[in-house]
């Protein structure tokens, strides 16, 4: 029934059954007792008139008068009606009145009103007693009295009064009336007034639980209105409260959740979140992109994500095992990876895992490099050192007899010293400009008669191995602000490479162009080129592409890549083009202003 499901229907039916039930005792009780009183009220009114008529009768004198007291209407009131009997042949009754007259015989024969008359009693009573009226005959409830008159008409003189219960029952039934009346308006009145009250309860009622669903949809502005200062008031207020404290609690974990995905998704470092099963839970980009390297590894779809790389699924393994932290590498793609897995607890069960991942390629590659770089000077020193030694040694075991062989053979100890000497000077110099010591004498420079004399010093070089030097600088007014030797140890070393790379009858160009925001130079050879694997290495120290070192010709391998330290100090940039056995372009870009652009 929806109305016992209802606070409303509840208190509302709770109500009306309790008023109906008060009401009901309350009405019965009234009933009965206004009956009673009906009864008693007309008895006590019937029993002294005929008091009064019988005490007046006992006078004789006004025998008369009771007489025509005796013949007086009562029936406009009452509908009384009196007897007078002296015995059974003598009795007098009222005229008027109610026309029913009872039988004279039932006053000796009933046992109650003959003690009237022969024991001379007062009596009160009520009967069924025929009454004859109109010729017929019909019982009727009545109230009798009877008083006995002490006088001289007779001995058994009574008097008797009798009266319809009707009159009574008129009477009760007009109370009852209007109890029944009472008890309707009451029972309208109740039902009316409990349901605006408990309206008026349940209404809040009802606004708060709309509102504890909008909360629970995350509409925080949700708010109960107060219109009470009860309970229901009291409630709202808590209620009210509690949804701003949710309000600011959840913003706070919203704000801290917001803040730690910012700091997993910027991390360097990879971040895999694993759950119980060792399944992926979360994580951020750098972890994304070690798993799909992974996958790429294994020639895995990427959809198939939520696999954990092998060596991560072992290292949970003996996380969740030993529930310690572990340590673990792997090698994906090219790239090393460090991995520490560290064990989440949930109270004191393992719930899974948080693994940290570290790409540690660079600092592998720059111990290999270190390694290669201590290798190489090693390398490069240990040549003309044996040389030395051995040319040396030449002379002071006096191998060397002629006065020429020894000029010879000290003329390639000078020479070796001076390479030596070069090549420390060089890896002097690239090292502290790699350590960011460079030192630029910035000048306004014209960049047009500075290349050519450049190029001019290379003449007597070239036609030596019968190269032909091809000038091509257009004249630029512009000015640029360089360190004029700086950029001549370039393009010394750019032209001095082009020449010895390339063969006899080759050519070495050498342009000038300018642009919006600078100068490029390049410097253009028909020599040997540089194989394309290695192209993007020759900037590198230590880089030869002849990797026989052919005595003679080759380098320290440290030129470009002083080039590329230069070069770039004053803000420009330096590229290479080649083509193996059709020759190089080298390409330098300097800006006018010596500025980064
Ligand atoms: P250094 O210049 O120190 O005396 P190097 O010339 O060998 O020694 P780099 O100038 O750094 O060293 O050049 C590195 C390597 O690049 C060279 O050994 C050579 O193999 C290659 N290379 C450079 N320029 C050219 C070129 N124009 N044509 C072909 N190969 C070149
Ligand atoms: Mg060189």
């Amino acid at each position: 029934m929806w109305l016992w499901r209802s606070v409303v229907g509840k208190l509302w039916l709770t109500i009306l059954l309790l008023v109906s039930v008060v009401l009901t005792v309350l009405t019965i009780l009234l009933l009965q007792y206004f009956e009673h009183f009906h009864t008693e009220q007309a008895e006590n009114q019937l029993l002294n008139q005929a008091t009064l008529i019988a005490s007046l009768l006992e006078n004789d004198e006004v025998e008369d008068v009771a007489m025509s007291l005796i013949n007086t209407n009562f029936s406009d009131t009452y509908a009384t009606k009196a007897i007078l009997i002296v015995d059974e042949e003598q009795y007098w009754f009222t005229e008027d009145g109610i026309k029913q007259d009872l039988p004279i015989s039932i006053f000796f024969e009933d046992r109650d009103l003959s003690l009237v008359l022969e024991e001379r009693e007062t009596i009160v009573t009520q009967g069924s007693f025929p009454l004859s009226g109109d010729g017929e005959e019909e019982l009727d409830d009545i109230m009798i009295v009877g008083v006995p008159v002490d006088s001289s008409i007779g001995d058994t003189a009574s008097l008797f009064m009798y009266q319809s219960l009707e009159v009574v029952e008129r009477a009760s039934s007009q109370t009852k009336n209007i109890i029944f009346l009472s008890a309707g308006i009451a029972i309208v009145l109740t039902t009316i007034f409990a349901f605006f009250l408990t309206s008026r309860i349940t209404s809040p009622l009802r606004r708060m639980r709309k509102a504890s669903l909008e909360v629970a949809k995350g509409n925080f502005d949700m708010k109960v209105p107060i219109l009470t200062n009860d309970e229901i008031g009291l409630l709202g207020i808590a209620f009210n409260r509690m949804a701003k404290a949710l309000n600011t609690n959840l913003n706070a974990l919203n704000q801290e959740k917001e803040q730690l995905s910012r700091i997993l998704s910027s991390m360097a470092d990879g971040v895999i979140t694993l759950d119980r099963e060792g399944g992926v839970m979360v994580t951020n980009p750098p972890a994304t992109e070690f798993i799909s390297a992974w996958l790429y590894e294994q020639g895995y779809e990427v959809e198939e994500s939520g696999s954990l790389p092998k060596e991560l699924a072992e290292l949970f393994d003996l996380v969740v095992k030993e529930e310690k932290e572990q340590m673990g590498e792997v090698d994906v793609q090219g790239r090393s990876w460090a991995i520490l897995m560290t064990p989440l607890y949930d109270q004191n069960h393992v719930r899974g895992a948080v693994a940290v991942l570290r790409d540690m390629t660079e600092e592998r590659l720059h111990d290999k490099l270190r390694k290669d770089f201590i290798a190489n000077v090693s390398h490069e020193l240990r040549t003309p050192i044996s040389m030395l030694q051995g040319y040396s040694e030449a002379i002071i075991d006096g191998i060397a007899s002629t006065e020429e062989e020894k000029t010879e053979l000290a003329q390639i100890i000078y020479e070796e010293s001076l390479r030596m000497g070069r090549l420390v000077n060089e890896l002097l110099d690239l090292a502290r400009m790699e350590a960011g010591h460079i030192q630029l004498n910035v000048e306004s420079v014209n960049i047009s008669e500075f290349c050519s004399r450049v190029f001019r010093k290379f003449q007597g070089v070239a036609k030596e191995h019968s190269i032909e030097l091809i000038d091509q600088i257009s004249s630029i007014d512009e000015e640029i602000y360089i360190d004029e030797d700086r950029i001549e140890q370039v393009l010394t070393n750019l032209i001095d490479n082009a020449i010895r790379y390339t063969s006899i009858d080759g050519s070495v160009t050498l342009r000038v162009e300018t642009f919006h925001k600078g100068v490029k130079i390049d410097i253009e050879d028909t020599g040997s080129g540089i194989p394309e694997e290695d192209l993007p290495f020759v900037f590198e120290r230590f880089y030869k592409a002849d990797k026989a070192r052919t005595r003679g010709r080759a380098g320290t391998g440290l030129g470009l890549a002083i080039v590329k330290n230069i070069v770039e100090a004053h803000y420009g940039k330096v590229s290479a083009h080649s083509k193996l056995n059709e020759g190089t372009t080298f390409s330098v870009f300097l800006p006018y202003k010596n500025e980064r652009i």
